[in-house]
């Protein structure tokens, strides 16, 4: 419950609150993620009181980083909102004790299904993405005479050339609107009698490490927010999008208490209600994925950790290149070698760390760090793998979260082709 929560080293082990890993580990097996209720609880309260002096401001969760129910319903007893992108997500956060009232629902291909869903649900807002939607939506809307509120997700355009430490994906053509086409949207929302205009959005992109993009990102949106207001379509809030980067290795993101000045600098005066979707920032350092060695092999100069966590666990690695810190539970002592980290899919893009300095013996138990966020979430059965339990700790205690999975979850829902033929 401190703002220093973390992990940390005691006795030459590591723990998370008052819990060592390798307990846990020996009592649920692994691999295994395990989440700390405190790091998520500071996280999301930094967010909140950084934001507090902006009247009516809400931090919405973005679900997708990291959708287990227990994380959601951690959050959900702070009062925190929710951004989501399906009807699934939506259900989740339902079922955690979230409230639809503070569910912002963004993403490029939203289904009738879910918009319905969503509608009878009474979310915040539709975070629409193009002109199609917006009519599918009121079209939706207007049958089951309901108004639907929604807000047009721009994309600024932020010049990625000038920012080259912004990750790829701020010029995706697929997220978003440019600026002309959101005017247009705006104003045909205003003739639909089943739309409710109600405010404007912008996400620019993940693991973002310094101010400089989303405060021009912001200056850009807000001067579309006066030009609308000057043509009489006064909007009640701005959603500033999620992206707030975290450290895996020696990045330098801001604070939020520093993100949150930036951003509310640019506000101005404007009486705007400010949203802000962010994920990664809340859930990255609260997790981690406990793994063990299950051998050791050289291929010529190469060593090789094969461990029992591959890329359908954790996909960053494989997906992004991402780097993460990885590091044996307990160290032992003796010469440091060199090892790539790798898992037993059978792909050569199946590893974890690469050329990782540590001592290790087959049996060892690793932590990857960092795991709280687009890990659980992006896993898979690929190679017929179950997927890893999930543990959250709790001061002194710890909860199995989720199981793990076994064969018969695996096939579920198949089923042979009938006899004979
Ligand atoms: C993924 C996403 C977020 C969260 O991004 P983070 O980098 O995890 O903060 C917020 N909003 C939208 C629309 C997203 O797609």
């Amino acid at each position: 419950m401190t703002e220093s929560a973390s992990l940390y080293r005691d006795d030459g082990s590591l723990w998370l609150e008052g819990v060592a890993l390798e307990t846990l580990a020996e009592r649920f097996g692994t691999p295994l993620y395990v989440y700390s209720r405190a790091i998520i609880e500071d996280r999301y309260r930094s967010f909140a009181h950084a934001f507090a002096g902006s009247p009516g401001s809400l931090s919405c969760y973005a679900v997708k980083a990291n959708s287990t129910l227990a994380v959601l319903g951690v959050l959900a007893r702070l009062g925190a909102g929710f951004d989501i992108v399906s009807g699934g997500e939506l259900q989740r956060v339902l079922k955690a004790g979230g409230e639809a009232s503070r569910v912002v629902f963004s993403g490029v291909g939203k289904s009738a299904g879910d918009i319905a869903m969503a509608l009878d649900a009474g979310i915040l807002c539709f975070n629409i993405e193009s002109a199609a939607e917006l009519e599918r939506i009121a079209a939706i809307a207007g049958a089951r005479g309901r108004v639907a509120p929604i807000s047009v997700r721009v994309n600024p355009d932020v010049d990625a050339q000038s920012h080259p430490y912004i990750s790829t994906g701020l010029r995706e053509n697929k997220f978003g609107v440019d600026m002309a086409e959101a005017r247009a949207l705006y104003r045909r929302a205003a003739t639909l009698g089943s739309v409710r205009v109600s405010g404007i959005d912008c996400h620019i992109g993940s693991q973002i490490t310094s101010l400089a993009p989303f405060v021009d990102a912001m200056a850009r949106v807000l001067a579309l927010v006066d030009e609308l207001a000057d043509a009489g379509i006064v909007l009640e809030h701005i959603d500033a999008g999620g992206g707030l980067g975290v450290v895996y290795r020696d990045e330098t993101p801001p604070a939020t208490a520093e993100y949150a000045r930036a951003v509310i600098a640019q506000l101005g005066g404007r009486k705007l209600r400010l949203l802000t979707e962010p994920g990664r920032a809340i859930v990255a350092p609260a997790g981690v994925l406990l793994t063990r060695v299950e051998y050791l092999k050289r291929n010529g100069e190469r060593g090789f950790a094969v461990v029992d966590a591959g890329m359908n666990d954790l996909l960053r690695p494989a997906l992004y290149g991402a780097w993460m810190g990885i590091e044996p539970v307990r160290p032992r002592t003796g010469a440091l070698e060199t090892w790539d980290i790798v898992g037993p899919v059978c792909e050569s893009a199946d590893f974890l760390g690469k050329e990782r300095l540590m001592t290790l013996a087959e049996g060892d138990l690793l932590a990857v760090r960092g795991a709280g966020a687009y890990s659980y979430a992006m896993s898979s059965n690929y190679n017929s793998r179950c997927r890893a339990a999930e543990v959250m700790v709790d001061g002194d205690a710890a909860f199995l979260v989720r199981e793990r999975e076994c064969f018969a979850d695996l096939v579920r829902g198949e089923r042979l082709l009938p006899a004979g033929g």
